[in-house]
């Protein structure tokens, strides 16, 4: 457990995440941020590709969970018509929603993965937790405000460059 900014892997998008780089860290729970990771804040249909990959990942046997800290109807909602676990109201940085995403599948730490779109709320809050963190590019960083925010993440995404997933894919 550390209080780091430091990804432990970058992804390009979640559909970067495959079983086997998941299963040869020994991970087996994958939580997902929602907004600008799975879909952006202004729609709620996800691409082909990401409904093909939630269906690959659970035929690989990955348990996934949304962990948000969105407290909209719409998290439950999505998760509901795709029969995916979730847990909202997370409160990421601070441990709530992964602890209790952890205790609810009794899978430890070591064995569980967060991705997510931003540093100073998925990352630090899986890092905290022991959890493995993997920064994924923000679908669209619309705002003003999301355009800053990167420009202060964008530090600590060059530390972590060489961590790219590209570079372990078989
Ligand atoms: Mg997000």
């Amino acid at each position: 457990m550390s209080l780091s900014f430091l990804p432990t892997l970058l992804a390009p998008d979640i559909t970067a995440i495959t079983p086997a780089v998941l299963s040869r860290r020994g991970i087996r729970l994958l939580m997902l941020d929602f907004d600008n990771t799975i879909v952006t804040y202004y729609s709620d249909i996800p691409t082909q590709k990401v409904e093909d990959w939630f269906k690959t990942m659970k035929q690989a046997g990955i348990t996934l969970c949304v962990v948000s800290n969105s407290k909209s109807d719409r998290v439950q909602r999505f998760c509901d018509e795709r029969d995916l676990d979730c847990i909202i109201r997370a409160k990421k940085p601070r441990g709530k929603g992964i602890r209790e995403c952890l205790a609810r599948y009794d899978i430890p730490a070591c064995q569980a993965a967060l991705a997510g779109d931003q540093i100073f709320t998925d990352t630090l809050g899986a890092n905290a937790q022991g959890v493995t963190s993997i920064l994924v590019k923000a679908i669209h960083n619309h705002r003003f405000l999301f355009k800053c925010r990167h420009l202060m993440e964008l530090p600590f995404i060059i530390l972590a460059w060489r961590r790219r997933i590209e570079n372990e894919q078989s």
